[in-house]
């Protein structure tokens, strides 16, 4: 772990303030409520924050389309799936350069359906990033197949595609991509290592509905992608998600087992038996979306195009803001991607700081800007360094990245004056502390 910096106080305490007069001095401010006018004192040592209100690391945007249409959904008595779930299924097709696609009520049951439709299972093996939210291994163990994880490139911390390559065995049957922060894997190397092979490449854009490859839109790069429409990502529905290809047996597989495993045709194909009647061909899940949250979906896809410009404009300032702080490092999209910005992490340059990750985040709390950390990397949690036998030494990239890793605020309903409020607030904290 990182050297617990705030444990010492010398080490924590900001500039200026160092070394004797520090701790005396600190004490000071508390007790009598001393100098507030200072503009660089920090809010956790007294003084007054960048802002007054709290600015959360992500808000979805409602507008009044998304109110009308929910309305809509539940004056006409039809709120499970139903219309609205199929029609946000259709455009999300059409947006994704898919010829299918399924809507669910979340990522993780996407992700977990295809790998069911593919038919992995156990003593398959399925490559993936150590650098994701946990849902895209645990579907992988909900399935019985084995995951086999990498590391990242240090630029993107999306999968290394030479690492990839060297985790290859004959028990592979997946590499399972994540589109990290919303940047699109290089999924001209990854296709290279898994087409001669005969290997399915699955995608978890759960981060980059609306990103691009070489002008090839994210859900027409994999043989199946999976969406997110959790409450924090760019285009919302509270919870949800989609399956999307070009393969409409997988997409039927993955339909009927997003409910159930009922076949609704079976009335088609029995013709005398009437529309209540079906047929249970595989013990299926409970993933269908609600026609409730799909109309906010609905609203929002008539937004998203309105809602990227606008994370692009402030995710320009910030990194603009932030270029002349040469304590972090903001991150950049590479030239053949459409980055869906989903995320805006910056890395500490820890070597010049007297601070660790940890004290920054609480540093920036203090000053009323809410953050996050995206991710702890998959082998840090007990269940799989235990299981799988894994080791920090063997995730070099992740592990620095993961010491330096802060996600700033972003969502298309901030002001400049937010925006601007951020890169106060780390080039107050970066100051400070400043080695
Ligand atoms: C959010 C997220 C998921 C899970 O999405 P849900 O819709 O909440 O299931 C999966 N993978 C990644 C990388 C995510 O960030």
């Amino acid at each position: 772990m990182g050297a617990a910096a705030g444990g010492t106080p010398q080490r924590g305490s900001p500039r200026g303030w160092r070394r004797d007069a520090c701790a005396h001095y600190t004490r000071t401010v508390n007790d009598f409520n001393a100098p507030q006018s200072a503009p660089d004192l920090l809010a956790s040592q007294g003084g007054k924050p960048v802002r007054d209100k709290f600015l959360p690391f992500a808000v979805p945007w409602i507008g009044e389309r998304e109110k009308q249409l929910v309305l809509e959904s539940l004056d006409s008595g039809w709120i499970t799936t139903g219309p609205k779930s199929q029609e946000l299924a259709r455009r999300v097709a059409a947006m994704t350069g898919a010829k299918h696609a399924v809507a669910v009520n979340s990522a993780t049951g996407a992700l977990h359906l295809a790998l069911e439709a593919l038919g992995i299972g156990p003593d398959d093996e399925v490559i993936t990033s150590t650098w994701t939210f946990v849902a895209t291994v645990n579907v992988i163990e909900h399935v019985r197949a084995r995951p086999v994880l990498v590391d990242v490139e240090p630029d993107t911390l999306n999968l290394d595609p030479r690492l990839v390559e060297a985790a290859v065995t004959p028990r592979t049957k997946a590499i399972l991509t994540v589109d990290y922060g919303g940047q699109p894997c290089d999924y001209g190397a990854i296709d290279a290592i898994a087409g001669p092979r005969g290997i399915t490449v699955v995608a978890d854009a759960a981060h980059a509905f609306g990103a691009a490859y070489q002008g090839r839109p994210v859900g027409s790069l994999a043989r199946i992608t999976a969406f997110s429409f959790y409450a924090t990502k760019n285009l919302t529905t509270g919870e949800g998600g989609a399956a999307v290809t070009d393969d409409q047996a997988l997409a039927e597989r993955i339909q009927l087992l997003s409910l159930h495993g009922m076949n609704r045709d079976a009335w088609k194909r029995y013709g005398d038996t009437g529309s209540w009647f079906y047929e249970v061909v595989a013990p299926g899940w409970k993933y269908n979306l609600s026609d409730v949250l799909a109309a906010i979906g609905l609203g929002q896809l008539d937004r998203f195009d309105e809602f990227q410009r606008r994370r692009v404009e402030l995710v320009t300032r910030m990194s603009a803001g932030l270029a002349d702080v040469p304590e972090v490092r903001t991150m950049k999209a590479r030239p053949d991607v459409t980055h869906a910005w989903h995320l805006f992490p910056i890395a500490l340059e820890l070597e010049r700081l007297t601070i660790d990750r940890a004290r920054f985040i609480t540093e920036l709390r203090a000053e009323n800007i809410g953050t996050s950390v995206h991710f702890i990397p998959i082998h840090r949690h007990p269940h799989f360094r235990d299981s799988l036998a894994l080791r920090p030494e063997q995730f070099p990239v992740a592990e620095d990245a993961y010491r330096r890793a802060i996600t700033l605020p972003l969502f298309p309903r901030m002001s400049d004056r937010d925006a601007d409020d951020v890169v106060a607030a780390v080039r107050k904290v970066a100051l400070a502390f400043r080695r």
